[in-house]
């Protein structure tokens, strides 16, 4: 991997441009840099990909409307491998588009000089499909030292990508509702969740990576918080952090809970998610959130999205309510001017989660600093996730200077088990994929520090 990978921030964000007019509403945002965001939307456009998670047959459950028209296309499962540019699919012809348009061949970014002209990968690589490099004589030269070790994963790409609008029925989207207020789930890793909560058709490695891809948002949130986390005092979660987690659950997880009759069930105060700079979370479909919200039965979350890339262009800050339990609200501000527009913050019932944030990116680092002391100030937990080890490290140490002493660590930079299993490829670089959420941190701001006035409310 060459030194791109640590300066590409991701977007884990742009993954879920899920419908053709989202996808270039993502596009044009990208163009439009430099827009300065929590994000740091400069460095977005460093990992482009047009990975998209709706599956075209399946209006049902992702809410379309006036999409595509009626797909009558079916591909079999045994015919999903196809050559993107040659594809029957559309949208992945438009994918090799990109790639031919802004992407790199590996051996002439390599091997030739500044000054000469490097030229896009516009030869079909026939094993995976996708254009990797500039000619057929740069595919052999490059092939061992470039490709052959990612050919394998680019042709998995391409089939799950062929497999999501292959027509099928993806029953694997056909998420369990409501839980009981007496049933166990288990939330050690996806396979036990996925059991315990009972999906219904979880039963092959496509069907964990397509699922895992949406619900990775979600999913990594309700991993800190439930009761069966697989975060362990001790191991990864520090005593600072049991502190922040027991005060959150004793609202998720109310004394008097327990009762099967539903007139007495409890409602418990409204748990706040802070999403700073989010992006693909701000896309995803609200019956995906319900899977969060399911897993608390007594209490309703309001999750706020900010940041400038919370809403497309065309859309104005705006709340809604899904149902009596689940809130969203959506606003383009920065996160440091819609902290003022917030009453109060309560370690008990707020939390913040920032997802890839690219903290440690030269570009993004100044931009985050108000809203990150802002988050800090309130004592409440700030989780953190990176899409793989460099990302992560690169954040931790921006972190661990910039805000030196004023913060206490509350889950240490760990492999999130609720990360996405499907990779996403760069269609500015195909030697580049990562895993959405792929680890996961926290931290807050200090609470007991002797200069300031200690929180009166424990
Ligand atoms: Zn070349
Ligand atoms: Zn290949």
């Amino acid at each position: 991997m060459n030194r791109g990978v640590k300066q590409f921030i991701t977007t884990s964000r742009n993954l879920l441009c899920s419908q053709t007019r989202r996808t270039s509403a993502c596009l044009i945002s990208v163009k439009s840099l430099p827009k300065i965001s929590n994000g740091a939307v400069a460095a977005q456009k460093r990992f482009l990909t047009q990975s998209v998670v709706r599956p075209i047959s399946f209006k049902g459950i992702f809410g379309g409307k006036n999409e595509e028209p009626e797909n009558k296309l079916f591909l079999e499962q045994d015919n999903l491998f196809h050559v993107l540019s040659n594809s029957p699919l559309p949208e992945m012809k438009d994918r090799a588009a990109i790639v031919n348009k802004y992407g790199v061949c590996p051996v002439c970014d390599t091997h030739l000089e500044k000054q000469e002209t490097k030229k896009r990968p516009t030869y079909d690589c026939p094993d995976c499909g996708y254009p990797t490099h500039c000619s057929e004589d740069h595919y052999k030269q490059g092939y061992q030292a470039h490709h052959a070790e990612n050919c394998a994963i680019l042709r998995e790409i391409n089939e799950d990508d062929h497999d999501l609008r292959s027509g099928r029925p993806m029953r694997e989207f056909e998420f369990p509702s409501a839980q009981g207020f007496d049933e166990a789930v288990n939330m050690a890793n996806w396979d036990v969740f996925f059991y315990t909560r009972s999906f219904p058709s979880m039963d092959s490695d496509r069907s964990m990576r397509h699922v895992s891809k949406l619900l990775t948002y979600p999913m990594s949130i309700a991993a800190v918080l439930h009761q069966s986390s697989p975060y362990k005092y001790g191991e990864q979660v520090t005593a600072e952090g049991m502190r922040s987690i027991a005060a959150l659950r004793t609202v998720l997880y109310p004394h008097n809970q327990v009762s099967n009759d539903a007139q007495s069930q409890v409602r418990t105060d409204t748990i706040n998610i802070y999403l700073l700079g989010a992006r693909a979370e701000s896309t995803l479909p609200s019956h995906i959130w319900l899977q969060l919200a399911y897993l608390f039965p007594a209490t309703p979350f309001h999750i706020h999205f900010i940041g400038p890339d919370a809403l497309a262009p065309n859309q104005e800050p705006h709340s809604e309510s899904v149902n009596e339990r689940l809130f969203f609200t959506y606003d383009n501000s920065m996160y440091h001017d819609y902290h003022e527009t917030i009453e109060k913050f309560d370690p008990y019932t707020d939390l913040f989660f920032l997802f890839s944030p690219g903290i440690g990116y030269p570009d993004a680092r100044q931009g985050w600093k108000t809203s990150l002391e802002k988050a800090l100030e309130t004592k409440c937990p700030i989780f953190v996730t990176g899409y793989d080890e460099a990302d992560m490290k690169n954040d931790v140490e921006a972190v661990e200077q910039d805000y030196n002493g004023e913060f206490d660590w509350i889950l240490k930079p760990s492999v999130n088990e609720f990360r996405s299993l499907k990779r996403d490829v760069n269609l500015m670089d195909l030697r580049q994929t990562i895993f959405a959420n792929y680890g996961i941190w926290g931290i807050r701001g200090k609470r007991y520090d002797v200069t300031h006035d200690p929180e009166n409310n424990e």
